[in-house]
């Protein structure tokens, strides 16, 4: 079954989830904490339609393994292609937070052999996503804080003013490799924190004081 895109609204989107391209490494304070270079050029890649779940039901995890990573997520409502800022800019009609949820030590292995990611990253049930809230709701893409807490504590604080990439030049720099369509999604990368999920978790979610939602683990 399609997903169903959603707003904080009530309101549906008309077209159906698309993919979901991600990028890794945007926020420099979590590329040191797993010892990997800040890159130079943002690192790209995909989760298939069939990875994403809704965050407002509980969720189920595939390994003792998976981390969480708390990141905006973009709606896209036009087509992108070789985009230009301004055309990135109208293309943004919701904002919303997503889990890039990672099998940690299969990743490693895979990064260790120079194997792609997918298995680690894009298993079904591999991007649970909130509704989105209204780009009109925002006045600015550069200063969108959220946070994540796990059974009370406080495990992940950013703001998308310490993206390594910005919102709108990353978008122009996907649709360069990737033509995003009405209905695709965009995560924006993880700040510092990430950690392992366990089965009973409480999750807690908040996007500035435009959503505030909690989930259970599984
Ligand atoms: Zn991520």
């Amino acid at each position: 079954m399609a997903y169903t895109l959603g707003f904080t609204d009530g309101t549906q989107y008309q077209s159906t989830l698309g993919k979901i391209v991600c990028v890794g490494r945007n926020y420099a304070d979590h590329a040191k904490e797993l010892n990997n270079p800040v890159p130079t050029e943002p690192i790209l890649f995909i989760k298939p339609e069939s990875s994403a779940v809704s965050l407002n039901q509980d969720i189920k995890i595939p390994s003792n393994d998976c981390h969480y990573e708390t990141e905006i997520a973009i709606l896209i409502g036009s087509t992108l292609a070789s985009a230009n800022d301004k055309e990135a800019e109208a293309a943004v009609i919701g904002i919303g937070l997503a889990l890039d949820l990672t099998r940690r030590a299969l990743q490693s292995k895979l990064k260790a052999n120079s194997h792609p990611w997918e298995l680690a990253k894009s298993f079904d049930g591999a991007c649970p996503l909130t509704d989105f809230v209204k780009r009109d709701q925002f006045s600015s893409l550069n200063n969108i804080s959220f946070s994540l807490h796990i059974n009370d504590e406080l495990k992940q604080d950013g703001c998308s003013k310490d993206m390594l990439n910005p919102v709108i030049p990353l978008i122009v720099h996907m649709s360069q490799y990737f033509t995003l369509k009405p209905g695709d999604i965009i995560l924006t990368g993880t700040p510092k924190g990430v950690g392992e999920l366990h089965s009973g978790d409480k999750l807690r979610f908040k996007l500035m004081d435009k959503l505030q939602l909690e989930t259970n683990i599984l």
